[in-house]
């Protein structure tokens, strides 16, 4: 029934991917505009709603997932019918595979479309991710070729895109949404990053990168507005020590405004697909 179900609306994980159920994308039209940070954040979000959850980093240009994760080392490989096969790297109850943890920092690789789509269809095909709810795609930032062929490569149930408010930002984030609309991947929503800032002695707002942007944007786009993630230094430096917000410290605003975004997703996938959506969430 839920095989059938999957053909029918087309926009469910094939084959390639039998035991994951959905996979996302998380895009932006520029880089540095907090694309990594959101899908380590949205990826541990979703487990706190107690969903199984694995972390794909496709940013070949910086990947910096393990990082962001605080994982270090090499996957291991072992032999499954004659094929070498890979055990994904885990923390926080994510399981993470990164161009990272096969490539050597100081010889850095000079990516074709092909190459890079191949890279990834292994992390797909050879990686035995198990069973998940959710497999999330951290792909490199841009909306040119490799982008474009790695999006063709990966089976997506959809992606979201994330910007910053400002202009420059935005005009970017409206091509990645052309992009997958080539490609006929559903567009699931906009996350703003760096929305505002409060300061945290006056508690003053300020919109450092102007305000509303991405929520017109979605609008025009005719999309979601999946929610503003302020500016905070306790999100940097989560990244930074490999010590995401979300897990550390998971009752802050910021982090309460993540898991929001992260239901918001699983809500819009939930409507798409309403008889796939058998799980019970634990908070
Ligand atoms: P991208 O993947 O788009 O290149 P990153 O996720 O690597 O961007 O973020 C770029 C930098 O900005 C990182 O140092 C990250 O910690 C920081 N950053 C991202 N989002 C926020 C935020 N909301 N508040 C504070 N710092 C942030």
């Amino acid at each position: 029934m839920a095989e059938n179900f999957k053909d029918q609306i087309g926009t469910m994980t094939p084959k390639l991917l039998p035991k994951v159920k959905y996979t996302i994308a998380v895009a932006s039209g520029k880089g540095g505009v907090g694309k990594s940070t959101v899908s380590v954040n949205l990826a541990l979000a979703l487990s706190k709603l107690g969903f199984k959850v694995g972390l794909l980093d496709a940013d070949i240009y910086g990947p910096s997932i393990p990082l962001m994760m605080g994982v270090e080392g090499k996957p291991q490989i072992y032999q499954e019918s004659g094929s070498n096969k890979m055990l994904p790297l885990e923390n926080y109850g994510i399981k993470l595979m990164s161009i990272g943890f096969l490539i050597d920092d100081n010889n850095p690789v000079i990516w074709r479309g092909p190459m890079a789509s191949g890279a990834l269809k292994q992390f797909m095909s050879d990686v035995e991710w198990g069973e998940l709810d959710y497999l999330i795609y951290d792909l490199p930032p841009g909306t040119g070729d490799i982008q474009l062929t790695l999006v063709q490569t990966i089976p997506l149930s959809g992606a979201i895109i994330v910007t910053t408010p400002q202009e420059v930002s935005l005009i970017d984030a409206k091509k990645g949404l052309k992009m997958f609309e080539k490609v006929n991947v559903n567009v699931y929503g906009i996350v703003e990053n760096m929305s505002y800032f409060i300061a945290p002695d006056t508690g003053n707002r300020y919109d450092i990168f102007g305000s509303g942007g991405g929520e017109n944007l979605a609008k025009e786009l005719n999309t979601k507005f999946l929610g503003g993630i302020p500016i905070d230094p306790r999100i940097r430096e989560g990244g930074d020590n490999g010590k995401p917000i979300v897990y550390e410290m998971p009752e802050t605003q910021e982090s309460k405004i993540i898991i929001g975004i992260a239901e918001k997703l699983n809500e819009t996938l939930s409507a798409n697909n309403s008889t796939e959506n058998d799980i019970e969430i634990e908070l």
